[in-house]
């Protein structure tokens, strides 16, 4: 079967025909054969060079050899054991050992659960029950934090089915806007257990900190002794070895993390202050436990990548991501066309708008039809990356610059199409 078939068939048994509702495009997404490197195949046979990267795990390229044979022995000892292992301790030291603000680290299965149970944590710390989210950050499908944006105000639910009770304890504030944080704080901080934040704004394309405002959310939520959590499920082991605190060089209470610590299998884990974590049962009084929480494999797949990912591997794949992301600057002045090209170390993104970028409101600004006509020409072209202009794109250690130069003249091409040059 060819992938629109696939998709008719899937569609009949999986709502909406996938398992994760942002991988659905129009007509028909393809359906994957395989993928290695920085390829990926669909069953077509089309190989496209890959910036989704599987929305973010993928940092060393597809089925990394030495990962893989790793995972492979690990795999015939066992899969699951529901009894810890002296390889869950090593992957938790590794991370201590990178990440500023973790003492102590939990592993859980995806960056959903984690962001649930650090705030649930955040609550049993503070005594205090509710949260403040900036608007368009995301942090995983739960209840808590799939609020409607609102502006300094109680949260509506973003779905139906999240009763209003829960969201009218979730406050949504513009990113990059310290009057609208100190307002907020000052107000209702008596209130709020804790601020959860995306050091860099992922999940409306690639936002970045204006300078100071992570210092400024840092010293107003000390001041106010509210805690501080990263949620660093994207910049995480991605943006340098210690992730966007050790970048920015600022300190959260609590983080959280997904995606490359996996090593492509799925994970999440919450970690900070020792005080704070020895709360967690069953230590302590706040509840929280998974079936496959540490699983040996993806404990395997998450030290064997950890291992590859030191300092010069940062060095390189930043050096490469950041002369890729010079060359579209210097080719959309070529072309005469004025976009946002944005992102640090390896992600990546182009605004399709006239204006800088800084918040939610201003990403939505952007031009989301000329977007997807860009995004189908991509494809065409040989290069795939997420069908949204509010995702970010991802640079592998796998991308040569070769590659990247691909990626580059597709992307004039693209831009050509969609803008009707
Ligand atoms: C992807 C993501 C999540 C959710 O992680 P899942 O593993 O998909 O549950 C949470 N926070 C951020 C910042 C993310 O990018």
């Amino acid at each position: 079967m060819n992938s629109q078939e696939l998709f008719n068939e899937s569609k009949i048994v999986t709502p909406g025909g996938v398992n994760s509702p942002v991988r659905a495009y129009e007509p028909y997404p393809f359906f994957v054969k395989e993928a290695k490197g920085a390829y990926i195949t669909d069953v077509e046979g089309n190989s496209y060079i890959d910036h989704c990267l599987g929305y973010g795990p993928v940092l060393l390229g597809h089925g990394d050899d030495e990962v893989m044979a790793e995972v492979y022995e690990q795999m015939k000892k066992g899969t699951a054991y529901g009894a810890p292992t002296e390889n869950e301790i090593k992957l938790a030291k590794e991370v201590v050992n990178r990440v500023p603000c973790a003492d102590m680290v939990r592993f859980v299965n995806s960056g959903t659960e984690a962001t649930m149970a650090a705030i649930r944590l955040a609550r049993a710390y503070s005594g205090k029950k509710k949260i403040v989210k900036f608007e368009g950050a995301y942090h995983g499908a739960h209840d808590y934090v799939l609020v409607k944006s609102g502006s300094g105000a109680a949260c509506l639910p973003d779905s139906q089915g999240i009763p209003e009770e829960t969201t009218s304890n979730t406050f949504s504030i513009p990113f990059n806007d310290k009057m609208a944080f100190a307002y907020l704080m000052e107000a209702h901080a008596d209130e709020i257990a804790c601020v959860i934040m995306e050091p860099v704004m992922g999940n409306i394309g690639c936002v970045q900190p204006e300078p100071g405002f992570l210092r400024f959310v840092r010293n107003v939520t000390k001041r106010y002794g509210v805690l501080l959590i990263f949620d660093e499920v994207i910049t995480g082991f991605r943006v340098s070895r210690g992730g966007a605190q050790e970048y920015f060089g600022v300190k959260p209470d609590l983080v959280t993390f997904g995606k490359v610590l996996g090593g492509g299998f799925p994970i999440g884990a919450y970690a900070g202050k020792r005080e704070i974590m020895e709360m967690i049962a069953p230590n302590g009084p706040v509840y929280q436990a998974g079936t496959f929480a540490g699983n040996p494999v993806t404990i395997q797949a998450g030290l064997s990548t950890l291992k590859k990912l030191d300092y010069q591997f940062y060095v390189d794949v930043s050096r490469k991501s950041d002369e890729f992301r010079k060359g579209l600057i210097d080719m959309l002045g070529e072309i005469g066309l004025q976009l946002q090209v944005v992102g640090l170390a390896s992600m990546f993104q182009i605004y399709f708008n006239r204006n800088p970028v800084f918040n939610y409101e201003t990403a939505k600004q952007s031009d989301t039809k000329k977007f997807m006509v860009y995004f189908n020409e991509l494809l065409k072209q040989g290069i795939f990356i997420p069908p949204s202009q509010f995702e970010c794109n991802f640079i592998s250690g796998a991308h040569t610059r070769e590659d990247l130069e691909k990626t580059s003249n597709a992307i004039e091409i693209a831009l050509k199409k969609a803008w009707e040059l």
